[in-house]
């Protein structure tokens, strides 16, 4: 097969690269300068050239971009679907399964994950408390991520005394059950091949021919398996760019990459720098941005494609606004061809509940929807039993979670008893058929619930966020996913959060909670494909290696992005690489959005620009929104005069309302405040109002004494 044709659509630098032979080769390049391409392509070319496909193995950082790599490897070269191209764990998996004699395991180990990593410990370690545990549960990944074993110096992971021996005690009983962690994916097969000389040598061998993609989030774990797997026969290929290095909390080393030639001596280093993914001015804003972080190789991109419509910096209101703004952005192309990137998983929420009421379909990269995500489902279990204590479902979902000792049995019990009435009362009915123990837990729970239920009737809190927060805490549901968070950095809180900021636009009634949990359920509800031309909603890490024609960069603030004001210098330049990343991802629009206020559990708080906007020189963007400087409005607070006042403009001109949004108002109790949103519900006019003391209150205007000031 002729893969002349597809030579000839490299230019010569990447084309040298495809070609190259012998030496370790380095392709370090910027964002968009065809790095994932050149290994496709080689992958191709070397079957092409007669070289036997099982002898290739090409490592990406996802299995989608694995799938996407051995795809388009497949069109170029049918041969290619011989080839192994996978993931670091999941090539170790493969590995381990084929030799799990030799390493003592059986062929059908499982993987444990995160949470069976923490039960094993618990077990263990029974003294403990789950915090305590779930501490050593994340030093032993840590200690995987730097392939360090029991037996090695762990002092790059923590100085506690004791660890070494939990590790050794962990891993001991890990093999006795004859299971294996996510680290061992990369452990075990290294030591394997580092150690075995027969099966090392075999694999080495098999594989003349390795490749891997984003090297740069390779962590040292990883590089060593890498060294392992090759040998001077080999050829090794590695492609990455340093500035786009973004999981360093999940222990990717950058050193890694720049290291490669001192790793692997007599390295060639290849450099491509003319970008083909991005207009000019999208990749004078990336290098604006990127070229403040010290720490860095420096890489110039340049292209040849038009320098394009210019970036836009959206100031806006609030992030109803920010979604408006959005959809509008939407409207004016191809939805299938445009992706929101957000900080945090958690801003899905209001970009998710707009669309399904708008009827736009979007598709959610890399997590589960909004509604769907478990930590979300326990709220609204809790909520939704406050509001109906006959409902058996979120009863039972929420009895025993976080455990209480209430085991499946008891609660058999106590739904016997409910019938359909109140399950509380089933609650304490069933105590006396319980053991004293369980009874015990149960009464605690019922006692908890009853708390709730008793609070909301009594009015005790004024937003239904404080109620919700109140139940989190009083439940253990908050106390048990962020512990969650912190072994396995997932962001349930701050979905959590984020449901909490939903319900703050609500009372803390009978009534606002009935119609916080219909808005809801209708949002859960409406079902929808996610065909061709759906837009794409994603967290920022997750666009790694991705593009999309249009991109807008969403919650560009302070606190969001970066995702704290005093981050140390080293975290910030990671926050300062994830915008090179998301900018970059841009083929020809680019949008970037910011808000003057936002909801923060549960209450509007005043927000200021990313400091990140402020880097980019203001000639090379556009500004939008009501918000932006020169928009006939003095431009205080926002863009263009970090820290100046907040006097603003009236968004009144943009909004027919009596109140509309942003304009001041006075009430008799309340005091003054600020209209944050205004709708016409069942025919009437309703007001949201931030008040000065912090206070949010609704109000129909038609019957209340508030006055515009
Ligand atoms: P990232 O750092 O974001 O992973 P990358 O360096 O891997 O980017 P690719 O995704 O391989 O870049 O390429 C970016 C885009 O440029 C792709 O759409 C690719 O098809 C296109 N491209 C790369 N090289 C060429 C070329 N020589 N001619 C035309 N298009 C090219
Ligand atoms: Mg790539």
């Amino acid at each position: 097969m002729d893969t002349s044709s597809v030579l000839s659509g490299l230019n010569e630098t990447q084309k040298a690269a495809v070609l190259h032979r012998g030496a370790p080769l380095l392709i370090l390049a910027g964002a968009g300068s065809g790095k994932t391409r050149v290994i496709t392509i080689k992958i191709a070319h070397l079957i092409a050239q007669g070289v036997d496909p099982r002898s290739i193995l090409a490592v990406t950082f996802t299995n989608k971009a694995a799938n996407e790599m051995r795809e388009r490897a497949a069109q170029l070269h049918p041969g290619a679907s011989q080839a192994m191209i996978r993931t670091f764990h999941s090539f170790g998996a493969w590995l381990l399964r084929r030799n799990a004699a030799a390493v003592g395991l059986p062929r059908e180990f499982s993987i444990y994950d995160d949470d069976d990593q923490v039960s094993l410990l618990g077990t263990l370690y029974p003294q403990y408390t789950k915090q305590v545990v779930k501490g050593y549960a994340r030093a032993i990944s840590r200690a995987k991520d730097f392939g360090l074993t029991p037996e090695d110096d762990l002092s790059p992971v923590g100085s506690d005394s004791e660890f070494p021996q939990i590790y050794r005690t962990y891993t001991d009983n890990l093999r006795k059950i004859g299971n294996v962690d996510f680290g061992d994916l990369i452990l075990l097969p290294q030591q394997l091949l580092a150690g075995n000389a027969a099966i090392g040598g075999r694999i080495r061998d098999r594989f003349r021919i390795v490749l891997v993609d984003e090297y740069q989030d390779s962590n040292i774990a990883q590089y060593k398996l890498l060294q392992s797997l090759t040998d001077s026969y080999s050829y090794v290929c590695v492609v990455g760019d340093d500035d786009q290095s973004i999981y360093r909390f999940r222990g990717a080393e950058v050193r890694n990459i720049i290291d490669f030639p001192e790793h692997f001596p007599g390295t060639d280093i290849v450099r491509l720098e003319q970008n083909y993914r991005s207009t000019g001015s999208i990749l004078q804003v990336a290098h604006a941005v990127v070229s403040r972080n010290q720490g860095r190789l420096g890489k110039q991109l340049w292209t040849e494609n038009p320098d394009g419509s210019p970036p836009v910096i959206a100031h806006l209101f609030d992030q109803d606004q920010e979604v408006e703004y959005c959809t509008e952005v939407l409207m004016q192309g191809s939805p299938g061809e445009t992706a929101i990137l957000y900080r945090t998983n958690a801003q899905s929420r209001a970009f998710e509940t707009a669309f399904l009421r708008g009827g736009i379909p979007y598709r959610i990269v890399g997590t589960l929807r909004f509604y769907e995500r478990e930590e979300v489902k326990d709220a609204i279990a809790l909520l939704r039993f406050t509001a109906n204590p006959r409902d058996p479902i979120s009863l039972a979902r929420i009895i025993n979670k976080p455990a209480r000792g209430i085991g499946k049995k008891s609660v058999e019990k106590i739904l016997e008893r409910a019938g359909d009435g109140d399950l509380l009362q089933a609650m304490r009915a069933a105590i006396p058929h319980l053991t004293t123990r369980s009874g015990g837990a149960v009464e605690k729970c019922r006692g908890m619930l009853q708390d709730i239920i008793g609070d909301l009737g009594a009015g005790k809190h004024e937003l239904l966020s404080d109620l919700l927060h109140a139940a989190l805490m009083a439940s253990g549901l908050w106390q048990y996913h962020r512990e969650q968070d912190e072994v396995a950095g997932l962001q349930k809180i701050q979905n959590l959060e984020e449901l909490e900021n939903a319900a703050g636009m609500y009372p803390a009634t009978t009534d606002g909670l009935i119609e916080f949990l219909e808005a809801i359920e209708l949002d859960s509800g409406a079902q929808q494909d996610a065909g061709e031309d759906a837009v794409t909603l994603i967290t920022m890490h997750n666009t790694k290696g991705l593009e999309f024609d249009r991109v807008i960069i969403t919650g560009m603030d302070e606190g969001i992005f970066p995702r704290e004001s005093d981050l140390d210098p080293d975290s910030l330049e990671e926050e300062r690489r994830l915008f090179y990343v998301a900018v970059t991802r841009a083929r020809k629009e680019l949008h970037m959005t910011t808000t003057r206020m936002r909801r923060v559990h549960g209450r509007i708080v005043d927000t200021s620009p990313s400091r990140f906007l402020y880097e980019i020189p203001r000639d090379l963007v556009e500004f939008a929104g009501a918000y932006s400087p020169g928009h006939g409005s003095p431009a205080g607070g926002s863009f263009g005069s970090p820290g100046g006042s907040p006097a603003g403009s009236d968004p009144a001109a943009a909004d027919n309302s009596p109140y509309p949004r942003g304009c001041g108002v006075y009430h008799d109790d309340y005091g003054s405040g600020r209209v944050v949103r205004s709708d016409i519900k069942d025919g009437e006019l309703v007001v949201l109002v931030q008040f000065e003391t912090g206070r949010t209150a609704r109000f129909l205007p038609a019957y209340s004494p508030l006055e515009r000031i």
